[in-house]
């Protein structure tokens, strides 16, 4: 299961990453959460909907080519704002394959 891992020792700091894919290199999207929280609480900001991650034995996989997934780029966001404003959905549906292409008008 993918987690924040080394970024823990960050504190109570805001990240973002990229969920990228180890076989095509393709972004899933971006997820936005804090660094001493559990990665399901972190908000997921999709791509492209149409290429939703989706779960396989337990696995986040590439809506593409059903990859492994994993999470690229994470830095610190210079400000703090709560989650919610992230926009986006809760990362702990999209890891239990509760967001088939739905309507979450992520702005
Ligand atoms: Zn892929």
């Amino acid at each position: 299961m993918l987690s924040w891992t080394n970024a823990r020792r960050m504190g109570h700091r805001l990240l973002s990453a990229t969920l990228r894919c180890r076989q095509c290199s393709r972004p899933a999207g971006d997820l936005v959460g804090f660094a001493d929280r559990d990665l399901g609480e972190a908000r997921f900001l999709p791509l492209d909907t149409g290429f939703m991650p989706h779960d396989l034995s337990g696995e986040l996989r590439c809506g593409r080519c059903s990859g492994q997934l994993y999470l690229d780029d994470i830095e610190p966001l210079g400000r703090n704002v709560p989650l919610e404003e992230a926009g986006g959905i809760p990362f702990a549906r999209v890891a239990a394959g509760e967001c088939e292409i739905a309507d979450t008008s992520a702005a």
